[in-house]
């Protein structure tokens, strides 16, 4: 019967879990890791081997996987108010505390709050916010979504549906007709030959007010951006990029929507991407190390202009027409309190600051390696652009998978990491020591050496 073949069906395969961004095929020959404790940097698996997870899990465990004022931050707010919502005029104390931290740190013009629990989520209420402000303006049409090549913003419909990676938007291949995509910017790739940084960042502005005026600007509402392109491999703005970009986008009328998922709160040594490359977005999306990863929270930070039009148009229906049954629990709020003081501590901020010049010192070592075209870093993000040649800049073949061979000896000789084809990628927690980083970048070499 069903249930029989079902039970034979688990036993062959191990559990019914169907995992994400993740190759089944191998879950299925039993390549599965299963991490069962986590403590500092480390984590565990269920055999007992120790990893420096130089990911912090998904670029979200920031503080380590067992920081102990997060845990009593969630605990002790569980045992208090362990759910409520923000719906109907009501609201709790753990999301109002949390939004007055918020809107003090955030850059000056970013004032206002909106809750979601994921990256993917923050980003969709994004679009719809923009999307509904120029309803409210009178500008229906004006909904299109500019987004780059490579660029990841999320695994729901519509932030799926702006992410540049084809191979991440399952179910959604064909390309909304709402979407245009631009290039990637990495000077590296895509330079010419002599051309300085200032004048491929000009080169890129130029493709982006080109596509613009391809759908024509009243058709187009937004551009959405990582101020640096993380899970592409670590893509830096090209010196004076988003000055440029700023431009096009003011004389279009275009919104600004800079996904700061992974960029804010530290791990590029400033608050936010957007202080540090000097982007002046009018939506702001926040979520992985908002929590340290301890609960699903994300944030959607907003100008007075946006805000006010959303109170106009909740004004005529009665409500504002968005909601989410956990967008701001109490729990999360409380875990992201506590995190945004650990950051904002000074001493926190120069052991950072410590950290990320022995990070550097290492990737710039790591750079003599044969088949490492490139190191690159902003703050703890970093990556390594893996090549065969290193003159031409030539890639592997694809077929010959290097970086999956470098990720698995990696995991064999002790450190967690992912890899997209052409890079190698880093983001380890900010509370890493320099004899972590020792090891780390030991482990790399030799994983490098095992592969080239
Ligand atoms: N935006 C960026 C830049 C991300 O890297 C991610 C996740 O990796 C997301 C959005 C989506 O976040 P989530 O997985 O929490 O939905």
């Amino acid at each position: 019967n069903r249930k029989a073949r079902r039970m034979t069906a688990s036993a062959r395969h191990g559990l019914d879990l169907v995992h994400q961004f993740s190759d089944l095929q191998a879950h299925r020959n039993g390549e599965t890791t299963t991490i069962v404790r986590g403590e500092g940097v480390h984590v565990f698996d269920a055999e007992g081997n120790r990893y420096i997870d130089a990911m912090s899990g998904s670029s979200c465990a920031s503080l380590g996987f067992r920081d102990e004022r997060l845990v009593q931050a969630m605990t002790e707010q569980a045992g208090k108010l362990p759910y409520y919502h923000l719906f109907a005029q009501k609201s709790h104390e753990p999301a109002e505390r949390l939004a007055r931290q918020l809107s003090a740190m955030a850059p000056e013009h970013l004032n206002h709050v909106l809750f979601a629990n994921s990256g993917s989520e923050s980003n969709d209420a994004a679009i719809r916010i923009v999307r509904a402000v120029n309803i409210s303006r009178g500008k229906p049409e004006k909904r299109r979504v500019i987004a780059r090549h490579a660029g990841y913003h999320g695994s729901t419909t519509l932030s799926a549906s702006v992410t540049g990676q084809a191979h991440m938007r399952f179910g959604s291949d064909s390309v909304s007709p709402d979407v245009s995509f631009i290039p990637e910017v990495c000077h590296y790739r895509h330079g010419h030959d002599g051309e300085s940084e200032e004048a491929y960042a000009a080169r890129c502005a130029a493709e982006l007010e080109a596509a613009i005026l391809a759908v024509g600007p009243d058709t187009v509402a937004a551009f959405i951006a990582e101020p640096v392109m993380a899970s592409a491999g670590c893509l830096l703005p090209p010196k004076g990029y988003f000055q440029l970009v700023d431009e096009v986008l003011r004389r279009h009328d275009v919104a600004l929507i800079a996904d700061e998922v992974v960029c804010a709160l530290g791990r590029l040594d400033s608050p936010f991407g957007s202080t540090r490359y000097g982007l002046r977005p009018d939506l702001m999306t926040l979520a992985k190390p908002l929590t340290g990863g301890y609960f699903p929270l994300s944030a959607v930070l907003m100008t007075d202009e946006i805000y006010d039009t959303l109170t106009l148009e909740s004004a005529k229906s009665g409500l504002l027409g968005h909601g989410l049954t956990y967008g701001g629990h109490p729990i999360g709020c409380a875990v992201a309190s506590a995190a945004l003081e650990i950051y904002a501590q000074a001493d926190f901020r120069a052991n950072l600051h410590a950290t990320i010049a022995t990070f550097e010192r290492h990737l710039a070592a790591i750079a003599d390696c044969p088949i490492v075209g490139e190191t690159r870093n902003a703050g703890l993000l970093g990556a390594l652009e893996i090549v065969a040649d290193k003159t031409t800049r030539r890639r592997f073949d694809a077929m010959e998978n290097v970086t999956l061979k470098i990720g698995r000896a990696l995991q064999k000789n002790g450190v967690i990491t992912r890899w997209t084809r052409e890079t190698v990628n880093l983001c380890p927690p900010l509370v890493i020591s320099e004899d972590e980083l020792e090891v780390l970048f030991g482990a790399l070499r030799a994983s490098l050496d095992q592969v080239a």
